[in-house]
């Protein structure tokens, strides 16, 4: 008798094979993570996946692939196995310093494709530099400064500028809560860290394990962020507006009683899930 030939593996039957395993492991994004993992492994973008799809594996990329599917199981978010995240369309370069991106996120894009192209804009706690990036290469402004307290994080942001031939952006390091801004801006942005204290141990472990504590919580109520911008408000030209990603439904009522009416005019945008995730305020 001749033995079996040895198994191979090939794309579509990883696919196939990750899909079921994944989904009995609760991750719902299944399919799209484990086209993300084979197209790292295999340098093809997702379309040349499925032109290719009877590629087999060599012995080294099924390793590869094997280890990142027991990683991924074990709660590692796949945007830091592979240290890439996709934001707006694009790829940035993730570590351990720097939040991941989040779909709810673009819309802070979004608005300002509305509001038409600013002169000016200052990015507040810029983590990988997604936002500040693509306001360049969406050509929604002439200059950004972005901002944050963590240098390694500004280190990320760098990276990913270059990676993405932006030039007009410069990047400073700077304490929001401490020290204060003297220039003033046509639009300041910021999806600032505002989880509450009390709300960390809530939170999904691939979250709460994997992002830098001090990119998703003021260590205190979630709320510091929006009282420091409500002070700060100088640092708006005339006409000007903050874009601020919110935490949701029940952040909105604080955020009223911080901008006030008699000073402020607020507006709340809703994400694609209904909920209401960025706050204008001029
Ligand atoms: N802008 C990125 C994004 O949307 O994916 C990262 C946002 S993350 C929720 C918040 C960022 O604020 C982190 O990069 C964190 O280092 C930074 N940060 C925290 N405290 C800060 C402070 N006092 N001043 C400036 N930045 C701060
Ligand atoms: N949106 C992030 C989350 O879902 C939190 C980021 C932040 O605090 N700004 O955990």
């Amino acid at each position: 008798m001749t033995p079996a030939p040895p198994r191979t593996w090939r794309i579509i039957d990883l696919i196939k094979w990750g899909e079921d395993y994944f989904k009995s492991h609760n991750i719902s994004n299944a399919r799209r993570e484990l086209e993300w993992f084979l197209g790292y492994i295999l340098d093809l973008k997702r379309i040349d996946l499925y032109l290719q799809f009877e590629q087999p594996l060599s012995k080294a990329e099924l390793n590869t692939f094997r280890s990142f599917v027991m990683r991924r199981i074990k709660g590692e978010p796949f945007q830091h196995i592979i240290g890439i995240a996709p934001f707006y369309g694009r790829d940035f370069k993730v570590t351990g310093a720097v939040l991941v991106p989040r779909p709810e996120t673009e819309l802070i894009i979004e608005i300002l494709k509305k509001h038409g192209r600013a002169g000016s804009v200052l990015e507040i706690g810029t983590g990988s530099g997604c936002i500040a990036i693509t306001v360049l290469l969406e050509n929604l402004a002439d200059t950004v400064i972005a901002t944050d307290v963590s240098k390694s994080a500004l280190a990320i942001a760098r990276e990913n500028a270059e990676r993405h031939k932006v030039s007009q952006i410069s990047f400073r390091h700077h304490d929001f809560l401490q020290d204060d801004i003297s220039s003033s801006f046509d639009v300041v942005l910021s999806n600032p860290p505002y989880i509450g204290t009390d709300e960390m141990s809530g939170l999904q472990p691939e979250v709460r394990d994997h992002d830098p504590p001090a990119a998703l919580t003021d260590g205190a109520d979630g709320l510091n962020f929006y009282r420091r911008f409500a002070r700060q408000r100088a640092i708006l030209n005339t006409g000007g507006c903050m874009l601020l990603e919110i935490g949701g439904e029940h952040q909105v009522p604080e955020l009223e009683k911080i901008f006030q009416p008699a000073i402020f005019s607020l507006k709340f945008h809703k994400d694609h899930l209904g909920i209401p995730r960025v706050a204008e305020i001029r």
